[in-house]
């Protein structure tokens, strides 16, 4: 006997209702995207293994231990994406964009990690992505703050906070690992497996530990802030300063937390996560995060071009999104063909009712119920919600008419065909019931 097929450990099927809630996350992200002036691009879903393992860095947790690898038939090291920026930041080189920044680009689309599946975390799951290249202005990190702010307050009454840090400039970030390493060195055998392998590879990604252990021994070290040139140190200021400022309206909470440092290794000066205080999400409750990354397209063979950019988890915000957030009223109307009916006349009115009543009525859908006896026909339509239905019989068809029911009121009129067509007769046969 075979085995029932299953969806792969980690990955999920989005059913209609839930893809409600999923599409207005999309298509919010996309709008206030508009707003703020950014054009959306695709990137292929799979690239180089190169182009994932050159960014992130080898010994973030993404490369070593989350990427989806494979080798081709042809031998190539190709490697679903695990994230939005490092293939923006090759499209950007590989097209030459460079020639006219600023560029603002939107993106969305799966994502795909190996990791532990639990609420919130899947193998494949799915970003908005927002990447602000050429431009190394503090004003543009608080535009992109505001955006994703603004971003989770359109879709959420919950209570989210900002957490945000500064991991300076290069210098800065260097002279404050040799201060880390410097004094988790003689503590080294109580750190954590993970801590300890970290303080050769990726000491800063230390501070990011969830162990209780570490956690203790965290609280004494070194911190960042210390370790910062003036100059990253007034650049942060600034950001801070005008975040909390009232006429900004800011809506989160805003918590500067030192021990913030991102898993990956391109980020450079600002970088930040909206938390959601809410047990809804449980411990996966990051639903938003980003950074600057202004060495990163250099890095990767390109001419240096600042930039910040951030992603958020789709399936994560629909978790936050209330549940009536989705509720849209349908306008449905519904043709029954009595026996006899010719065909093309049913789907001539079906077309010419989807084409030109959804001009007036935007939430329109026109089903045909063929089959059946008449008043099973228009329980149906009753069930599934109708605000009108149209009854065409043989008889009616040679006067050129149709019975137009209204379904709330039970009112009946006859209509021409003809009327269908027009603009001002179609919008006075049917109003809408709200
Ligand atoms: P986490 O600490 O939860 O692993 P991360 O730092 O790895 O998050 P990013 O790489 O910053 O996450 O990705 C941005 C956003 O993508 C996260 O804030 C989260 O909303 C979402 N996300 C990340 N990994 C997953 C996953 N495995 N399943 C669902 N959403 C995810
Ligand atoms: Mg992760």
């Amino acid at each position: 006997m075979s085995s029932k097929l299953q969806p792969v450990r980690g990955t999920h099927d989005i059913l209609p209702d839930e893809f409600k809630k999923f599409d207005t996350v999309i298509s919010t992200a996309r709008e206030l995207g508009t707003l703020y002036g950014f054009a959306e691009m695709a990137t292929p879903i799979f690239e180089q293994t190169e182009v994932f393992s050159r960014s992130m860095g080898e010994t973030s947790d993404v490369v070593s231990k989350e990427m989806f690898t494979f080798e081709t038939r042809g031998g190539e090291s190709v490697t679903l994406r695990p994230e939005f920026t490092a293939g923006t930041a090759r499209a950007f080189i590989s097209n030459g964009m460079q020639q006219n920044l600023p560029l603002k680009l939107f993106s969305t689309g799966q994502v795909f990690r190996y990791e532990r599946p639990q609420k919130g975390r899947q193998r494949q799951f799915h970003q908005v992505n927002f990447e602000l290249l050429g431009d190394d202005n503090w004003q543009a990190d608080v535009e992109m703050i505001l955006l994703a702010s603004n971003l989770l307050s359109m879709l959420s009454d919950e209570e989210i906070s900002l957490h945000i840090n500064t991991l300076g400039d290069v210098q800065s970030r260097e002279k404050y690992r040799d201060a880390l390493v410097a004094y988790l060195t003689p503590l080294v055998d109580k750190l954590s497996e993970d801590s300890q392998r970290r303080l050769v590879s990726n000491p800063l990604r230390i501070l990011d530990s969830k162990d209780k252990n570490d956690k203790e021994i965290l609280v004494n070290a070194p911190i960042m802030t210390d370790y910062l040139s003036d100059a990253a140190k007034q650049r942060f200021e600034k950001i801070c300063a005008i975040l909390k400022d009232d006429m900004l309206q800011f809506s989160q909470k805003i918590i500067i937390d030192p021990a913030l440092v991102r898993g990956l290794d391109y980020y450079t000066d600002t970088v930040f996560e909206f938390v959601a205080n809410s047990g809804e999400l449980g411990a996966q409750n990051t639903v938003l995060a980003g950074g600057r990354y202004d060495g990163l397209i250099e890095q990767m063979g390109g001419k240096t071009t600042p930039a910040i950019g951030f992603a958020s988890g789709v399936e994560r915000l629909s978790l936050l999104l209330a549940d009536d957030a989705t509720d849209s009223e349908q306008y449905k109307v519904i043709l029954l063909p009595l026996d006899g009916m010719p065909a093309n006349t049913v789907f001539s009115v079906s077309s010419v009712l989807r084409f030109n009543l959804s001009e007036v009525l935007p939430c329109l859908n026109v089903e045909i119920l063929w089959h059946g006896k008449l008043s099973k026909r228009l329980e149906k339509a009753v069930k599934n919600g109708a605000s009108y239905a149209i009854i065409m019989s043989p008889e009616d068809e040679k006067e050129g008419v149709c019975i137009v029911k209204n379904i709330a009121t039970r009112e009946e009129k006859k209509v021409f065909f003809e009327d269908l067509t027009d603009d001002n007769e179609i919008i006075k046969i049917f109003t809408p019931k709200y």
